[in-house]
């Protein structure tokens, strides 16, 4: 079975001996990516050379039963992940493994990881028993402990993910971060010349900030990952600190939803333009 290629670049890193004893991952499909992720962990604790059906060990078979102590897949409890499921996974990862070389934990839905849940999941990953490997998996990583965040590998599996071709709005996009970044006081004037003259239909006013919201985020998992951006063009944006950064995200995410009512154009561009300032 193919996997998602952030999935299997997660695996040559184990197999590199890089791979972060915390990760989180930003996904569109969160069912998909969990079932793709046992296909990792089964690769990690698979006792033989695993293949797409390993039914030479046991380890396998135990995975997919559920029923190996040392893989630990948590999902939320009704509306959120509580406190105590949290504590009894520390408290089961605590013991050097027996079976198996790691212990590996999965949080399905992250982002429902509540205020208490949250601060003990932090406890946890911020000093790992070195056998331990977490995945947490999320569909929103605003609704993450930032202190989480910053101690994860960040990683993006995306699943329906549309690549935007339309090179007129791609040069926009850059064009208007860079006037909301250094030229903010002609930011307005770019959006009536460029943006508002056209009479564009919606859909191109979200494929806009779709991909200026891309810009951001591939700024901010780089800074959180320590990569230095291999994008000189949105070099200014890696001077942002993460917290600017994070609120930036937001703030376009925000407006990219505001896009699905009516709204007055040149009023929306006015407010966004002042708020990511
Ligand atoms: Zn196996």
């Amino acid at each position: 079975m193919k996997i998602n290629s952030s999935l299997e670049y997660l695996l040559l890193r184990y197999k590199e001996n890089k791979l972060s004893q915390s990760n989180l991952i930003v996904t569109d499909d969160i069912d998909k990516c969990v079932s793709e992720l046992k296909i990792v962990v089964k690769n990690i604790l698979c006792s033989d050379t695993f293949s797409a059906s390993c039914d030479k060990c046991n380890i396998c078979h135990l995975i997919d039963e559920n029923s190996l102590s040392n893989f630990i897949v948590i999902e939320p409890d009704g509306a959120a992940i509580k406190k105590e499921q949290v504590s009894t996974l520390m408290n089961k990862f605590m013991l050097k493994p027996d079976l198996v070389n790691n212990n590996v934990f999965i949080i399905k839905n992250a982002e429902k990881l509540n205020a208490s849940s949250s601060n003990t999941m932090l406890k946890f990953i911020e000093e790992p028993s070195p056998y331990n490997i977490g995945f947490l998996v999320t569909n929103n990583i605003n609704a993450i402990l930032p202190t989480i965040i910053s101690r994860c590998q960040i990683t993006k599996v995306n699943y329906n993910e549309e690549i935007i071709e339309d090179e007129e709005i791609i040069d926009l996009a850059s064009v208007f971060v860079d006037k909301i970044e250094n030229d903010y006081y002609n930011a307005l004037f770019f959006v009536k010349e460029n943006l508002l003259s056209k009479d564009y239909d919606k859909d191109r006013y979200i494929l806009l900030l779709r991909k200026m919201l891309d810009i951001y985020y591939e700024v901010l998992v780089n800074k959180i990952n320590e990569f230095k951006s291999n994008n000189d063009n949105f070099m200014y944006l890696n001077n942002l600190n993460y917290d600017i950064l994070n609120k930036k995200v937001q703030i376009l995410t925000g407006y990219l939803d505001r896009l699905n009512y009516n709204v007055n154009m040149n009023l929306f561009f006015d407010s966004l333009i002042v708020e990511m300032r």
